[in-house]
């Protein structure tokens, strides 16, 4: 069923910043033509939902949280920035596994599952996700996903 994925992003921000009672501000930048594609919403929800509650859950109140999805030749390329406490270098090849949280998560509670079904997510649309961070000043995830997949079992 086509999906027009500007509108579902914009809409799902929405919500996150609702619930999150306007403690956070989270940009958005859209670029290139995203209003048909043929991507599994609820697939999309969970990546997307974790990516953005984690950047708003280790990132202080107040700080900037940067959204942009660019479009382009079949390939739509999600990117969640914060400005938090980011992610020890050592971690980092870890991140995806099951129950695995890092060593500066501090007094933050969470199950470590979040990041594992996002990536879960991520196979099954044959997509590709990637992070870089620098200690104690935030994280970046970005995510590329083609438009028009087809599903893995
Ligand atoms: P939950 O299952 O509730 O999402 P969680 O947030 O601890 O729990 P994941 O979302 O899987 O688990 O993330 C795994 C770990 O990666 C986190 O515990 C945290 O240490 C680290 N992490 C994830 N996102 C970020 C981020 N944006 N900034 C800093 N650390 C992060
Ligand atoms: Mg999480």
């Amino acid at each position: 069923e086509p999906l027009d994925l500007t509108k579902f992003c914009i809409e799902l921000i929405e919500d996150l910043q609702f619930s999150h009672s306007q403690h956070y501000t989270i940009t958005a930048e859209y670029e290139g033509d995203c209003s048909i594609v043929e991507m599994d919403a609820a697939l999309l929800w969970h990546i997307l939902t974790n990516l953005l509650s984690n950047a708003i859950k280790y990132s202080p109140p107040k700080s900037k949280i940067q959204f942009s999805l660019c479009c382009q030749a079949d390939t739509a390329t999600f990117r969640v920035q914060d400005h938090g406490i980011g992610i020890p270098l050592k971690d980092q090849s870890h991140l995806f596994e099951t129950f695995y949280r890092c060593s500066n998560v501090g007094k933050v509670q969470g199950t470590g599952l979040g990041l594992a079904i996002a990536k879960k997510c991520v196979d099954l649309h044959r997509g590709d996700i990637q992070v870089t961070s620098e200690l104690g000043k935030g994280a970046v995830f970005a995510v590329a996903l083609p438009m028009r997949p087809a599903y893995s079992q």
